[in-house]
């Protein structure tokens, strides 16, 4: 995490410390690299404290871990094999959460995106970028990005069907 970076760049209001996630520092890199702004991290006044928040673009983007947060299908989300019971009630509280939070921040008049963190990992910067630049445009209350189809059968080849050349055979 480089502050003076993020504070000089994004003109966030950095005071206190801030310690972003991989994900959510890629995220920040994408839209900084997509000219979005300004924005600010970790908003604590907002309800399920937004990842980062776009006051302009009234719009809060979530970044959030696959595992944690249950992406369905998803590779990186898998439910460990032991206490399987105390994991999938676990997901099930942190999805029913997620849920209410989206749905009172955009009942105060927010536009939510989410950021998986699959999509973090597989997209190159400007790309995302160009998805969070086009989501904000399109005015959609609601949008998600993700790295691929939440389809359990297509979890064999979720990592190698990213756009990264180096991915592609030799
Ligand atoms: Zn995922």
């Amino acid at each position: 995490m480089n502050l003076t970076h993020l504070g000089r760049a994004a003109g966030a209001a950095a005071h206190a410390p801030l310690r972003l996630t991989g994900p959510e520092q890629a995220t920040l890199d994408a839209l900084l690299r997509a000219g979005l702004g300004p924005l600010r991290c970790h908003a604590v006044e907002l309800r399920g404290t937004p990842d980062l928040v776009l006051d302009s673009h009234r719009v809060c983007v979530f970044v959030h871990g696959c595992f944690w947060h249950h992406h369905r299908g998803c590779q990186l989300a898998r439910v460990p094999t032991t206490n399987r019971a105390f994991w999938e009630a676990k997901f099930a509280r942190n999805q029913a959460r997620d849920a209410a939070v989206l749905t009172a921040l955009q009942a105060q008049g927010w536009r939510t995106i989410m950021v998986r963190e699959c999509a973090t990992r597989r997209m190159q910067a400007t790309r995302l970028g160009a998805e969070l630049k086009r989501l904000l445009e399109s005015g959609a209350t609601h949008a998600e990005i993700t790295s691929g189809p939440p389809d359990p059968a297509a979890a064999g080849s979720h990592l190698s069907a990213g756009t990264s050349p180096s991915q592609l055979p030799a």
